[in-house]
């Protein structure tokens, strides 16, 4: 079973990739897009932990609720009321028990990972964090491992296709040869999930 300080170390981990890969994420928002990406969620992650320990939730659910909305309320860009989303929905899924089980939580991400595709209108296949998302997702049924390498699988699987959603998409072909950057943070947010669900089992 998972508790809060479980779903307080993702954030932490989540927190501590993006203060480590935001230049890379920039990089990669710049040809396609309009290069904060990295900033964008290094503003984000970096107030989601403060407001945790400020507020000191106890459940699973209010966890993630909380930081999601800190992510809607400090980011500008798309990224941050999808990724907002992504966290209440998942968070709002677990409820306010103490502790959830791994199959909760992974009924509880799906349903996270259909409110990013409702809110942004985006399907797999339009260069977007969803072709992390839906595979990484899909793959929890195995393991958090195979969860993560999934979605890193898929984020950079978004090299050749065009841009159908977001700002990329205004580029037409000319978005094609560039890999997401949405696509990318999210692998690094599932990655962060497997080394706290499953540490030590080495990272890929
Ligand atoms: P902005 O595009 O506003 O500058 P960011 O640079 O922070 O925001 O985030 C860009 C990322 O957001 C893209 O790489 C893409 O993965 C994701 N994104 C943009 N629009 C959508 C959408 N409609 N659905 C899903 N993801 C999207
Ligand atoms: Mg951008």
């Amino acid at each position: 079973m998972r508790d809060a300080d479980f779903f307080r170390r993702w954030m932490a981990a989540t927190t501590a990739a993006v203060e480590r890969e935001a230049d890379r994420l920039t990089e990669l928002d710049s040809p396609i897009g309009d290069a904060d990406h990295g900033s964008n969620l290094l503003r984000g992650f970096t107030a989601v932990l403060p407001a945790l320990e400020a507020q000191g939730p106890a459940a699973p659910g209010e966890v993630l609720q909380l930081a999601g909305r800190t992510l809607i309320s400090t980011v500008g860009g798309a990224s941050g009321p999808l990724y907002g989303t992504l966290l209440r929905r998942t968070g709002k899924e677990l409820g306010e028990a103490a502790e959830v089980s791994d199959a909760e939580l992974r009924e509880a991400l799906h349903a996270g990972v259909a409110a990013v595709a409702q809110l942004g209108g985006a399907a797999p296949g339009d260069k977007t964090m969803l072709d992390a998302l839906v595979p990484g997702v899909a793959a929890l049924s195995t393991s958090y491992r195979a969860a993560a390498d999934a979605a890193q699988d898929g984020a950079l699987a978004t090299v050749p296709l065009q841009a159908r959603k977001g700002r990329a998409s205004y580029l037409g072909e000319r978005s094609i040869g560039h890999q997401d950057p949405g696509a990318t943070s999210s692998a690094l947010l599932l990655r962060a999930l497997a080394d706290v669900a499953e540490p030590g089992e080495g990272a890929r």
